[in-house]
Parts: structure tokens; sequence; C-alpha cells
């Protein structure tokens, strides 16, 4: 029997990412398939670096978006940045500062770990103790928006904090670029990536990164090569750095830069402040629909991302049945826990796109019915309410 063409059913991505893409980037990514060398596809490439230094706040000449996924960004950040024997501090207070971990070891750096709890922001104080303890380290890394947990850090703190003593800083924006507010040129980040599929309503597999001109002089004055050749830098520019005449690198995912191309204009006419503000009433009326029902929040109200809601799943609640109703019934999903909070917590996503006043409340009005198909200790019939008079 022959194997038909795919049609994946439509549904509505309130998870952890991806999160729905916008249909004008779904649009742009058919447009015709261009050479990668072609002068009108190298035109677009100059333009998105002009868009993604907007999305960042950065004049960083070395901005542009690395082909593949968020992973790729970050392992790119420390290949590049981090040489054999450099200590590098990692603050972890989730899932992904484990694998910055796992990045330093495998380029053979020494990474001294500063843990914070998780669900909690990193703890600066914990930082500068680590620094005092270890004055020869090189570079500081941390997740700004920590995915697994919900949790937002304050990285205008410890960026200053790693250069008080010396360090580079890498920081990871994935979730939170063009969701919280992300500055990095006035925060003087030194390296940064993120990715498409979160808050910038992208199709996974881009990851744009940014570095500073302090990042650029270490990469260029290394004293051994970067060890992935892919990721190098060094032989990267050549293909992004309009300086010189472009060359062969890699053959560009064209069609997925035309999406992020568009999804980087919908975010200009938007403007970031407004998608920040947007971010923020959205999350405040799930919010409320979400205590009115009687579910508690994982992360104190001050450190919480308005994109990523970590809700703790109620006691004897089968959280799994749970999620299988509104993918099966809704069409709808929504994230379970990773790592040590697996089987714990939701993971509630409004990133980007999907960050709008009809996923609240759709998504509330499927989280009272699933919930009470499962005979679940919530108030009934109130958390819908409870948000539309938010989103008024
Ligand atoms: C999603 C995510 C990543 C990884 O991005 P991929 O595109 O899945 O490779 C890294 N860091 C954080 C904080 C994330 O949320």
């Amino acid at each position: 029997m022959a194997i038909k063409s795919f049609h994946p059913p439509q549904r509505i991505l309130m998870g952890p990412g991806p999160s729905d893409v916008s249909p004008r980037v779904l649009e742009a990514m058919s447009r015709p398939t261009l050479g990668h060398l072609d002068p009108v596809f190298v035109n677009m490439m100059d333009e998105m670096k002009e868009l993604l230094k907007y999305a960042f706040q950065t004049k960083n000449d070395l901005t542009m978006p690395v082909s593949a996924p968020g992973s790729a960004g970050m392992e790119t950040c420390f290949v590049n940045l981090v040489e054999p024997g450099d200590k590098v501090i990692i603050c972890q207070n989730g899932v992904f500062g484990g694998r910055m971990k796992e990045n330093v070891e495998r380029c053979g750096g020494v990474a001294v770990m500063v843990q914070d709890d998780w669900g909690r922001a990193v703890d600066p104080q914990k930082l500068e103790d680590a620094l005092k303890a270890n004055p020869d380290t090189k570079v500081v890394a941390f997740v700004h928006a920590e995915t697994s947990t919900g949790a937002l850090s304050d990285a205008k703190t410890l960026v200053a904090l790693a250069h008080k003593h010396n360090c580079l800083t890498i920081v990871d924006a994935v979730t939170s670029l063009a969701g919280v507010a992300l500055k990095v040129d006035e925060w003087e980040i030194d390296a940064i990536y993120s990715g498409t599929q979160k808050c910038l309503s992208c199709t996974p597999g881009l990851s744009p990164v940014s570095f500073s001109a302090r990042a650029v002089e270490k990469i260029k004055n290394r004293k051994s090569k970067v060890q992935s050749w892919f990721m190098d830098l060094n032989l990267v520019m050549g293909y992004w750095g309009g300086a010189t005449k472009r060359a062969y690198h890699h053959t560009a995912p064209i069609n997925s830069l035309y999406g992020l191309h568009e999804s980087l204009v919908i975010l200009q006419e938007e403007t970031l402040e407004k998608s920040w503000a947007r971010h923020m009433k959205n999350h405040l009326a799930l919010r409320a629909g979400l205590e009115a029902m009687g579910l508690k929040f994982v992360v104190p109200e001050s450190e919480r991302l308005p994109q990523l809601n970590a809700i703790s799943v109620p006691e004897g609640v089968d959280e799994a049945a749970v999620r299988n109703i509104l993918l099966s019934d809704y069409q709808l999903e929504i994230g379970a826990g990773l790592g040590a909070m697996a089987g714990k917590v939701w993971r509630i996503g409004l990133m980007g796109h999907a960050s709008n006043p009809r996923n609240v409340l759709v998504c509330l009005g499927a989280l009272d019915d699933a919930l009470s198909r499962i005979k679940a200790p919530i108030k009934r019939g109130v958390a819908v309410e409870a948000a539309r008079i938010k989103l008024a």
C-alpha cells in the first residue's frame, strides 16, 4: 500500500514550545526557494540581521541565526567561548542549566555549578560567592527564562556581577526573546542564543545568536581551534559576515529563513514593548482563571515568566490523563513536567502568536472540563469568567 501525504491535525500549541506558528510565517515559507548565494537572498540575509539586532536590542555585528535549533545556538556559544581548561560558572535552576554543564565538559572546560531551587530565579548572592571562591573563572552562564520551571532570572544583575569579576557571559534567551524585556547592549551580555519556536511565532529549527565585541575578541584570540567545524564562528562568518564577499559554508535553510524573516517583521510591526505587554496581559488573565479554579503556580509571583506558566498538579490527579483529554477533545497541547518536575507540574505556554485571549479562554474552559471529568478537586465553572474580566 502506498504511503500518502502527511496532513497534521490543526492543534493549539500551548506547551513549552513549539508554540503556534503565525499563518503569515507558514505562508512566507512556501515561497520559491532561491540559491543561498543569490543576490536577492543575500539582501534578505542583511535585512534579517537588522531585524535580529532589533529583537535582541543590540548593535552587535555578529548577530545571525544558526542553522539549527536552540540547542545548537547553545552549543555555538560554548564551543566558541570555552577553551580546554577554562573554568565556567553555571547557575542552574532547572533542566537547561544541566545541558550547559554538558557543553562545558565536552569543550574540555571545568564547570563549577551554582545550584538554585527549581522554580526559583538564580540567586545573585550565590553567584557572587562562587566568583569570589573561583577567581580564575573565565565565563559565567545562566538561563534567563527557565522553560522547565517557569522562572525568570535577573539577567542584568547577573551579567554585571560576572563583569565585575572579569568574566564573559553566556545567556540562554530561548524562551525569553520577545516574551519579556531583554536588552543585550544595555545589559552588556557577551553571548546570547535564542530559538525560533517559542515567543517568535516561527517554526522550530533556527537559533538566533549575538556576540559582543568582547566575545569576538576572545574567539579571534583562541589558543586552540574550535572543535566543531560546523559551529566555528570564524568560518560561519564567511557566509553571514557581510564585510567580505559571501562564501559557501553550508547550504542555508532558505525557506526556514523566509519564515524567521517574516516573524521578525511581525515583531517589528507590533514593537517589542507591545509584545512584552501582550504576553503579560494574557498571562494575568490565565492566572486569574487558574487561581479561581484553585490551581497553584510553582514560581513565586515576582519571579514568574508570563509566557510559561508552571502549575502544580493537584494531589491524586493523573496529570497525563488531563493532557490526553485536552489533546483529543480540544486539539490543545499543554506541557508536562521535565526532569525533577516530571509528573508534578503542567506547563502552559502563552508564547508568541499563541499568546492571545482566545487561547486563554479555550485553555481554561478545556481544563475546567477535563479536571471535572476526572473528579479533580477544583472549583468548577468560574475560571473562564475570572479570565474574561482581566481581558476586558
Ligand atoms: C527550548 C529551549 C532550549 C532548546 O531549544 P531547541 O530549539 O529545542 O533546541 C534551550 N533552552 C531553553 C531555555 C529552552 O526553553
